[in-house]
């Protein structure tokens, strides 16, 4: 029995189906060669798949600094996966709140989020330490102890029961001490002054008798325009340009005690990180240290020359803390931290962690960055 007597005995209606199926195999062939996604929708392996992921952040879409990070993730991870995951950005309120992001993310509203663990310190006390605490850690400091110092552990215990994954998601390097319209001559003057300032800098505020308030950097400008706060501490020269506070706030205050180096983060959803094969999880894992850098380089870059045209251009009035008032600070600082460690379990395991490798690290740093940094300004031609 040939093949043409067996199909003349079925109706022209089976063979067209048969011949249907034919072109719909070939034709998802070709697509998951061609079309990424293809493979995804089909159900293909796990090598071919391709995945579409939402990120939303605490910054106005494009923001210029912080708010690059994430647009440079997604444009770095499409590319290093041939376009198999891609992550779109949402700036702060297309789809939450800018202090929705970690719930957002928990929930799995989004896959991804970016914003600063210090946001989070009413659910996660701990967090403080994985941004930046006063008269901590520099940028440089930072990243040792997270990549090799135990800090990326805690981290990830922190936010285990959230659902949660962190990554450093980019650094800000020392800040500035924050905008005012009145002259902070001593600890006095910061009494009654209602100042933008989150995490553990804002405790310490307070301490200090002044009234912290925390919010999204979206809202500073018309905040200290209206007199609603009348400080307010963002980032530094390069980012605070760009928001336009000189145009609202007078005195531009250094150094950034409260801020000496700001990790911001990425935070995954446990669960769509783990339906990613391992080579996109890998490339994820390294697209978040290369924003991570990539951030500090860009201030570092742009922060004396925006500071310059601030000065020259805008006529701002820079002015360094006093003395007194940085030790005063400091002070608090410590009993901040030892009160924090005393009220918060997970707390009590990071501030010894961080604290440990503080000291080294500034023990070492004393006799290197800052007695190098000293020797190049013995000079003045
Ligand atoms: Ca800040």
């Amino acid at each position: 029995m040939n093949s043409s007597r067996s199909l003349s005995r079925y109706s022209p209606l089976v063979i067209l189906g048969l011949l249907a199926a034919l072109v719909l195999v070939c034709a998802l062939w070709v697509m998951e060669r061609l079309g990424p996604g293809a493979a995804a929708q089909r159900g293909a392996t796990a090598s071919t798949a391709s995945f579409h992921w939402k990120m939303v952040t605490t910054w106005p879409k494009n923001f210029p600094g912080l708010g690059l990070g994430p647009e440079n993730f997604s444009r770095i991870v499409e590319a290093m996966s041939n376009g198999r995951l891609t992550v779109r950005v949402y700036g702060a309120g297309e789809v939450v709140p800018a202090f929705g992001v970690f719930d957002a993310v928990s929930r799995r509203v989004a896959e991804m989020g970016h914003g600063a663990a210090y946001y989070w310190t009413g659910k996660v006390p701990s967090s403080v330490f994985f941004t930046s605490v006063p008269f901590g850690f520099t940028a440089q400091e930072i990243n040792a102890w997270i990549y090799y110092g135990g800090g990326l552990e805690l981290w990830r215990e922190a936010y285990a029961p959230f659902g949660l994954i962190p990554f450093p998601g980019g650094n800000s390097g020392v800040q500035m001490g924050g905008w005012f319209n009145r002259v902070i001559n001593s600890v006095e003057d910061l009494r009654g002054l209602k100042m933008r300032m989150p995490g553990i800098g804002g405790e310490i505020l307070n301490r200090a008798g002044g009234t912290a308030v925390v919010l999204p950097g979206g809202e500073l400008y018309t905040s200290l325009q209206t007199g609603v706060i009348d400080a307010t501490e963002w980032v530094g020269p390069y980012n605070d340009l760009a928001l336009g506070l000189h145009e609202v706030g007078r005195y531009y205050y250094y150094p950034g005690w409260q801020e000496p180096g700001a990790m911001l983060e990425f935070t995954i959803n446990r669960d769509a990180w783990n339906e990613l094969p391992s080579d996109l999880q890998a490339i994820v894992a390294h697209a978040t240290r290369a924003v991570n850098q990539d951030m500090l380089d860009e201030f570092t870059a742009r922060n004396n020359t925006a500071l310059q045209t601030l000065i020259n251009d805008h006529g701002v009035e820079l002015r360094k803390f006093p003395d007194d008032v940085l030790r005063k600070l400091q002070l608090s600082a410590t009993e901040v931290y030892a009160e924090l460690a005393a009220d918060d379990p997970m707390s009590a395991k990071v501030y010894p962690s961080f604290k440990a490798f503080l000291d080294q690290v500034a023990q070492y740093h004393r006799i290197s960055e800052q007695a190098y940094i000293n020797s190049r300004n013995l000079y003045q031609p």
